[in-house]
């Protein structure tokens, strides 16, 4: 059996005959950017997110992007070249490309000793009198730490952007308050590159906004400044096509089905593996389950424990290699602030195993038994302790 990292929905050929007719109609229109595709989208992602205004754009990476100039921070949206953002070190390296191209400065978070992301003790160690805001990530699809991450910003007068590009669907809070990840921000930024919970056959993306008056300015950024027949700022090309509009609609239509399958998939790994010499990843309530990561106790059993699987037909995955301060092009902002040892630490023991609807129940049955036996080999009966790389 071959089993991919990830299939997109869009591959079936059900969808593929759903979408002829819609696809051919947007041909037909001669509309293909920004057009009524889109527009009905945004109503519907504003539906999703308990009505926050929402705004599309062309990727998840110039969301982020978006988010911080139109809410003013750092030099290119207003504020200043001292800015600071707090960025966990432990994410996708969109995070920090966005707040340097924003004219701010990213200040990297370690991840928390038991946890992908860092904790609120994590951020509040890394605040300085510069710190205007921070980037929440919900890494993997957890958006459990939203909550206690909006009352510190709220009482430290931070702003709080939401980075939902793996973690839309998700939901934070306990009670029946529970929120959508997406909306405990000032901004979230979303991604629909396909292999996000929500996925394109391309790249987009999309902003959704606490203050209507943000929407407005991302609404001109995404499109040259442009409004009305004039050029109100300077701004970017990052618009949607309706195309992949089109298809997010349909997206949309199997949206809580899919959500519902990547829960029981991972429900099932985390039943079946429990008993391994790994780490699994945190069941925390509302988890969206965009990738299933597990740590393995150091970087060599790492790389035997992806050789079986792959001898095997599975494909793995590392998310991520490194750390975002030690990327060659970030380290002069992490300067001599030091080791971050935890997000150092996942870079070398953590693998992303297939987690994704399309997967089928025997593919299922079949990764359940096949990595119980890569874990299990002989020679590998490690505690899940993990080690740093060496
Ligand atoms: C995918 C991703 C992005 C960037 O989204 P694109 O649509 O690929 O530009 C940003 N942040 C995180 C955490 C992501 O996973």
């Amino acid at each position: 059996m071959k089993i991919p990292l990830f299939r997109p929905a869009a591959s079936a050929e059900p969808m593929a005959a759903r979408l002829a007719q819609s696809f051919a109609d947007v041909l037909r229109s001669g509309t293909y950017i920004l057009g009524p595709q889109v527009q009905a989208l945004e109503v519907r992602l504003s539906a999703l997110l308990q009505g926050r205004e929402t705004v599309a754009v062309g990727s998840g990476s110039e969301a982020l992007l978006l988010a911080f100039k139109s809410l003013g921070i750092g030099s290119a949206g207003g504020g200043d070249a001292l800015d600071e953002v707090l960025v966990p070190a432990y994410t996708f390296v969109a995070c920090a490309e966005a707040v340097l191209a924003a004219g701010a400065r990213p200040v990297f978070v370690d991840s928390a000793p038991d946890d992908f992301l860092p904790a609120l003790a994590d951020f509040r160690n890394a605040r300085t009198p510069r710190t205007r805001a921070i980037l929440a990530v919900g890494l993997f699809g957890d958006a459990s730490g939203l909550p206690e991450l909006v009352a510190w910003c709220r009482d430290e007068k931070l702003l709080l952007v939401e980075d939902v590009a793996q973690c839309l669907g998700a939901q934070a809070g306990d009670d029946a308050a529970a929120g959508h990840a997406g909306t405990w921000g000032d901004a979230a930024a979303m991604s629909f590159y396909p292999t996000k919970t929500l996925g394109a056959a391309g790249d987009a993306g999309a902003l959704a906004f606490r203050n209507p008056l943000h929407a407005g300015k991302a609404r001109l950024l995404r499109n040259h400044g442009y409004r009305d027949g004039r050029h109100h700022c300077l701004g970017h090309n990052s618009r949607m096509d309706e195309l992949q509009a089109c298809l997010l609609h349909a997206a949309l239509d199997d949206f809580p089905v899919h959500l519902a399958r990547r829960r029981a998939i991972a429900a099932s790994y985390l039943a079946a593996w429990s008993d391994l010499p790994m780490r699994l990843p945190r069941d925390s309530a509302g988890h969206a389950w965009n990738y299933f990561v597990v740590q393995l106790p150091d970087t060599r059993e790492r790389e035997d424990f992806a050789a079986k699987l792959a001898a095997s037909g599975i494909a793995t995955r590392i998310y991520y290699e490194q750390p975002l301060h030690l990327h060659e092009a970030l380290r002069p902002w992490h300067g001599d602030r030091g080791a971050l040892p935890n997000s150092e630490r996942l870079a070398g023991c953590s693998l992303s195993l297939p987690l994704y609807p399309m997967l089928s129940d025997e593919e299922i049955g079949y990764i359940i038994d096949a990595v119980r036996q890569a874990a299990r080999a002989p020679g590998n009966q490690h505690p899940t302790t993990c080690q740093p790389p060496s």
